[in-house]
């Protein structure tokens, strides 16, 4: 099947620095695949403020799948079709400048905008949390116990349409007035940041002669993709 490219709507049409823009889906889906959580913006009924809440996801195809607690606040709100922002944001590295005015950061990031829907069929919400767990912690779901009945009636699961997004991307050195680069004032450059796994720590309560399953031991590294173009 074709998918679509992003094509930007009025809300995802970049007004500061549009050359940072991509229309590529698969930005979308690499910053989306690449990251570990999301932040949740919703106004939930009867609130002043948007509330904006960290909290995992996974995604399969152009679909963004969210869950928690049936009592949370915020997915409750999002679930009651008001509309929602969630946004993703891969940090690579910050960019040292010659004046403080242009220091910067590289990153990935990545913003949908879209109503949810709550996801009540139980092989369909089976589905969508497989999907959380699968990209948290991949080749969990097969591994660890299933949800029971009263485990999935304490959870709620959202699905969010990947249609309406943008991504934007920084990458490269920063971009000084000339006369500073010609006045040699500081230091310039970038400074990477790279997320990396660690060594598994066996819960305490394990035998102590549990092995550690490939899937986590063999867990490949977050890939630190250069964006395509210097920009
Ligand atoms: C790690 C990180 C640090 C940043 N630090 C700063 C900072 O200190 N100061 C600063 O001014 N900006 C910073 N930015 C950029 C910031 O996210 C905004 O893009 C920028 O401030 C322009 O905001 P705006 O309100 O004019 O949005 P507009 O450009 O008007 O937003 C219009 C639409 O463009 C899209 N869009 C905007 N920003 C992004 C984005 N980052 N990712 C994906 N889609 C987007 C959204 O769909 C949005 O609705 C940072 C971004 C990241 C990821």
């Amino acid at each position: 099947m074709t998918r679509s490219p992003l094509s930007p709507t009025p809300r995802t049409t970049l007004g500061r620095s549009p050359d940072r823009a991509t229309s590529d889906r698969t930005a979308l889906d690499a910053v989306l695949d690449v990251g570990l959580t999301c932040h949740l913006g919703v106004l939930p009924t009867g609130h002043t403020a948007p509330m904006v809440l960290p909290t995992g996801y996974g995604r399969d195809g152009d679909t963004l799948y969210l869950h928690g607690s049936t009592g949370a606040t915020s997915l409750r709100a999002a679930a009651s079709g008001v509309p929602v922002c969630v946004t993703v944001t891969l940090v690579d590295g910050v960019v040292y400048a010659r004046s403080v005015f242009h220091f910067s950061m590289n990153y990935r990031s990545a913003v949908v905008y879209g109503q949810a829907k709550a996801v009540t069929d139980p092989a369909a919400k089976s589905h969508g949390l497989r999907v959380i767990t699968e990209h948290l912690a991949p080749g969990s779901w097969s591994h660890a116990r299933e949800p029971n009945k009263k485990e999935l009636a304490a959870t709620s699961v959202l699905a969010l349409d990947l249609t309406e997004a943008s991504v934007k991307v920084r990458g490269g050195p920063p971009k000084d007035d000339e006369a500073d680069v010609a006045a040699g004032v500081a230091w310039a450059g970038v400074l990477p940041l790279h997320q990396r796994w660690g060594q598994p720590e066996p819960c305490p309560l394990l035998p102590s002669d549990a092995e550690i399953p490939e899937h986590v031991t063999a867990r490949p590294q977050p890939g630190i993709a250069k964006p395509a173009k210097e920009i």
